[in-house]
């Protein structure tokens, strides 16, 4: 990005998204102030999530904790519950625990140093609530502001690299007297532009408020923008999970630890997951019981980290006497188990 290059209106954007926003459930309306639960749970979920993946886990969740405080006040295993299939989990146990702290401070910090002080907020998600919810004059950066930055001020080195002169493209957009007049507009003009106009493979530059003044569609590059360095391959680990029924319909579960990976969240019980594969009478010292063990199909799953291949193995007994406890097969879409647990479930109950 050079110096000189000029930073697209602001009002153009503004006066695009009057016409064109894209309507939300935590969005307040034109003219509404905006609800800071709404928002921060939204922001929360949006992480690494897609608006699409996201809706109908929101509804749910507002419907079951329809405040900062009913949140708050809910045991920790219903809130994981809620968010059973929507991944990174360390997500909900951060929620949790700050919908206590803001429910024992009597309400969301309206600042962004105040709100990047709670668990689970990041700068990112700090940014978003504040400008959002209080119309503090911030611009954060997700994926979508980080494309429309580097492709309108044309900033071709690579992520992640680039990110710090993306997101100062980024802050000065913001800096302009019309996107500071609507910062909580602004913030979600932007990110309805990436979504809906500068879309990462072909972005529709013809129906663009800042086609006159993007240098990265002047120079023909846009949809080569923002340009990312080669992912490293992710590691691939193997284990093995036990699908243990009894003659009522019930299935063996355990939790897991309440920290680390998936933590707190319920699981089929299984081994540990290790790069090598397990030999078929080496995982035998992990059953929670002696039984009759037989091969019930493959699950692969990608975790942030690592690959996962795991090998479900399932058997009836007439009775379960192992760690754990029992639920009805009927009943497991309540449980809090993992998008990995739920494909090793359907899997077992196919075989
Ligand atoms: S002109 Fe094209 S590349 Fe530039 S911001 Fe608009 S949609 Fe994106």
């Amino acid at each position: 990005m050079s110096p000189a290059s000029s930073v697209p209106p602001a009002a153009a954007l503004l006066a695009w998204y009057d016409r064109h926003r894209r309507r939300l459930p935590w969005r307040a309306e034109p003219g509404e102030a905006a609800d800071p639960y709404r928002v921060w749970l939204s922001e929360i979920m949006l992480q690494q999530t897609t608006v699409v993946a996201v809706l109908p886990y929101y509804e749910a969740f507002l419907t079951r904790f329809p405040s900062v405080r009913a949140l708050a006040e809910a045991p920790e295993a219903d809130v994981m519950a809620a968010w059973a299939g929507l991944g990174y989990y360390a997500r909900a146990r951060n929620l949790h625990a700050c919908a206590k702290a803001v429910a024992g401070a009597g309400g969301f910090p309206r600042d962004v140093a105040g709100l990047r002080a709670l668990p689970g907020i990041g700068p990112y998600t700090a940014s978003a609530v504040a400008a959002i919810a209080f119309g503090v004059p911030a611009v954060p950066v997700d994926g979508n502001v980080e494309r429309v930055a580097a492709r309108v001020f044309a900033v071709t080195q690579a992520l992640p690299a680039a990110k710090q002169d993306i997101a100062a493209a980024a802050a000065r957009l913001g800096e302009q007297p019309e996107a500071r007049a609507r910062p909580s507009d602004f913030a979600q003009a932007l990110f309805d532009l990436g979504a809906t106009v500068c879309t990462p493979a072909s972005p529709a530059c013809g129906v663009c408020p800042w086609l006159g003044a993007c240098a990265a569609r002047r120079a023909g590059i846009a949809a080569e923008l923002p340009r990312k360095a080669p992912k490293r391959a992710r590691p691939l680990r193997h284990g093995v999970h036990f699908w243990l029924t009894d003659p009522a319909g019930r299935v063996l579960l355990r939790r897991r630890p309440p920290r680390g990976l998936l933590g707190g969240m319920t699981e089929l019980p299984g081994t540990e997951w290790r790069v090598s594969p397990w030999a078929a009478t080496e995982w035998l010292a992990f059953a929670p019981m002696r039984a009759e063990w037989r091969p019930a199909g493959q699950v692969r799953h990608g975790l942030t980290h690592f690959e996962l291949a795991i090998e479900v193995v399932a058997a009836s007994v007439p009775a379960i006497r192992a760690e754990g406890f029992l639920r009805p097969v009927a009943d497991l879409a309540g449980e809090a188990l993992p998008s990995v647990m739920r494909k090793c479930v359907r899997v077992a109950s196919a075989a």
